[in-house]
C-alpha cells in the first residue's frame, strides 16, 4: 500500500481520493469485463474504507457479489467493488497510477488477439482462477 491518490472522471463531475492501494496495476480479460470496458479492464486494488468520492456515480450489479459504477454524466467507468473485498479501481482515473506496473492478467488465456500483454507479470487462466474463486461467473 502507498501514497494517497487523487483522481476523477472526464467531466470532472466525480472526483476520487485514495488513502491506500496495491503498489501495481491488474487486468482481467473475463466476458463481462471485456463487454463493460471494450477489450479488457484495468484495476488497481483498494480495500473498502480506504476510498472517499463525490459526484453522480451510477452502479450496476453485474454478478451477485460485485457491482461496477461510472460517472452519471460522462459515462467514465470508475471501479468494480466486490462484496467484502473492496475495490478495484479504474487506474486511468489517477495521474499518479501512471508508472506502476502490471502485477496479474486473469482471465489470460481469455484475451482478445488485439490486446496482448509483454511482460513478466503473473498470467492466470480461467480454469485456474475460477478454480481458486469458486463463486466467480466471469464467463457465462
Ligand atoms: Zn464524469
Ligand atoms: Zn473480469
Amino acid at each position: 500500500m502507498t501514497e494517497t491518490l487523487e483522481g476523477h472522471c472526464l467531466c470532472g463531475a466525480v472526483t476520487i481520493t485514495v488513502q491506500s492501494h496495491a503498489n501495481a496495476a491488474s487486468v482481467c480479460h473475463c466476458d463481462m469485463c471485456r463487454r463493460w470496458s471494450g477489450a479488457a479492464t484495468w484495476c488497481l486494488e483498494a480495500p473498502e474504507d480506504s476510498i472517499a468520492y463525490a459526484g453522480p456515480v451510477k452502479t450496476y450489479s453485474s454478478s451477485k457479489f460485485a457491482d461496477r459504477a461510472w460517472c452519471g454524466s460522462c459515462g467514465t467507468h470508475l471501479w468494480i467493488k466486490t462484496a467484502g473485498e473492496g475495490y478495484d479501481l479504474m487506474p486511468g482515473l489517477f495521474d499518479g497510477a501512471r508508472d506502476m506496473a502490471l502485477d496479474r492478467e486473469i482471465y489470460a488465456d481469455r484475451a482478445f488477439a488485439c490486446a496482448p500483454l509483454a511482460g513478466n507479470h503473473t498470467r492466470v487462466t480461467r480454469a485456474a482462477y475460477e478454480a481458486a474463486n469458486p463463486h466467480v461467473e466471469g464467463n457465462r
